[in-house]
């Protein structure tokens, strides 16, 4: 492991932690519930993805899942 030549001095660290800046977190709002996510990220609050629902966890509670049944129901007949 290398180790320091010297000792970093009070000066040195404030000058090298000057640069620390905080970045604004990358946001998308999602296409079906409008609230904010991280973009390439399922909807934490929805369960969608690109316009369609991905997380099982949230099919019973959108009523999704019975709404793609029936589709497909209607299409075959
Ligand atoms: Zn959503």
């Amino acid at each position: 492991m290398p180790v320091p030549k010297q000792r970093v001095g009070h000066s040195d660290q404030g000058h090298r932690r000057a640069n620390w800046k905080a970045v604004q977190p990358n946001l998308f709002y999602c296409s079906n519930c409008g609230s904010p996510a991280s973009p390439h990220t399922i909807c934490g609050v929805c369960g969608f993805y690109k316009g369609k629902l991905i997380s099982a966890r949230f099919a019973k509670k959108s009523g999704y899942a019975a709404a793609q049944a029936q589709a497909s129901e209607n299409e075959s007949a």
